[in-house]
């Protein structure tokens, strides 16, 4: 599905040494790699505060204790997306609601939104699945209307840009109150191990949540609140830096190969490719168009399974992402929720399939790949 190895070849020298650098520096946690990563990052996405952590997750859990979210304060979020997101909204004692998706692209549907308030919700979590953004300007219009946070789950969706309905670019993880990230190495801007992060505009905000990543200090061995420890391994910070440098020119190489994954789609009947915004080429640097974290087709036939069976018979990678709906495992059952609420999330799983998406695919992958899926969905 990736091709870490081939990228890593394209770099190698560059981190090489800085990886050596850091092990001869010996500056292994909060080295002044770390803080120059941080600085990076924040010019790059245009935001006050990036606070680098352990882990997607932890960023996420971080967040909504930053905001100082309680037990019994419900949080909204979607059906389709991985467990990390609905899983911290568990273990803070927070009450998950999951809602159903857009069948277009995706993310959390704005109307299901509306229709979960209740007088105890605190906060909205939108999801930028595959690495398209969710319809911000409607949920911070929800969060404002109804004294909501808005915190953006951007494991999936970092360079992306959104445009506001003013014409503003924002890139995606910046735009709610506060954002998390993962560096995981499969995501769009990924390390070697594990790294994470939180990024705001909001300077009281960021100060707590720099206290809550360093066990609640905010003067050495004085503890005001309930913190955690979540690092970013100056390692890991070497090692993101050269690949931030990159990170547009790899989306850019993401959107390519999805452009031609597109062309090869066409016409077909029973395969729908992902949205883009209908003005866009699917090649641009400027506009809130996709990232392709993931290229994920709909199978309109019900071979999907049988698809996914084929295709690794050929030694074609895919992914099904995601196979079960959040609110039918067993973890996150709720006995308030009532299936015909979760028509597109439970069509979707029977019918998405990913195929590989990564910065070094070739004209020649894509054709044996694109030829296979349509010679069987057709067959
Ligand atoms: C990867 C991912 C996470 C978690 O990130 P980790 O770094 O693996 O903890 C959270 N949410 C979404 C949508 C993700 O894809």
């Amino acid at each position: 599905m990736v091709d870490l190895k081939g990228q890593y070849a394209g770099i190698k020298e560059e981190v090489d040494s800085a990886v050596l650098e850091v092990i001869e520096s010996t500056a292994y946690i909060n080295g002044p790699k770390v803080h120059e990563f941080q600085r990076e990052l924040e010019s790059y996405l245009d935001v006050k505060h990036v606070i680098p952590c352990a882990n997607g997750t932890d960023a996420l859990q971080i967040a909504m204790m930053g905001l100082g979210l309680t037990p019994g304060d419900e949080v909204i979020t979607a059906d389709f997306t991985f467990a990390a997101t609905v899983e911290v909204i568990a273990l803070l004692g927070l009450t998950p609601v999951l809602v159903d998706v857009d069948p277009e692209n995706f993310n959390i549907d704005v109307d299901a939104i509306k229709k979960a308030i209740t007088p105890n919700t605190k906060a909205i979590v939108p999801v930028h699945l595959f690495g398209i953004c969710a319809n911000m300007d409607e949920i911070m219009e929800i969060a404002r209307a109804h004294d909501l946070y808005v915190i953006e789950d951007n494991a999936q969706a970092i360079g992306a840009n959104y445009t506001d309905s003013n014409g503003n670019k924002r890139k995606a993880g910046t735009i709610g109150h506060v954002g998390a990230t993962s560096f995981f190495p499969s995501k769009n801007l990924g390390c070697y191990g594990d790294g994470g992060a939180i990024f705001t505009n909001d300077d009281k905000l960021a100060h707590t949540i720099r206290g809550i990543v360093n066990h609640g200090m905010y003067v050495r061995y004085h503890h005001d609140v309930v913190g955690v420890n979540s690092r970013l391994d100056s390692i890991q910070a070497a090692i993101l830096s050269s690949k931030l440098k990159r990170l547009d020119l790899y989306n850019r190489a993401r959107q390519e190969a999805a452009k031609k994954y597109n062309e090869a789609f066409r016409g077909e009947e029973h395969i729908v490719t992902p949205v883009t915004k209908p003005e866009c080429s699917g090649i641009c640097d400027d506009c809130d168009c996709h990232v392709f974290h993931q290229y994920t087709l709909k199978i309109k036939n019900g071979k999907r399974d049988d698809l996914a069976k084929h295709l690794n018979e050929n030694e074609i990678p895919c992914g099904v992402y995601y196979p079960i709906p959040l609110h039918r495992q067993k973890a996150y059952a709720d006995t308030r929720y009532n299936e015909n609420d979760f028509t597109v999330t439970n069509t979707l799983v029977e019918e998405v399939i990913s195929l590989p998406m990564h910065t070094e695919l070739d004209d020649e992958q894509i054709e044996f790949i694109t030829s296979t899926v349509k010679a069987f969905v057709n067959g």
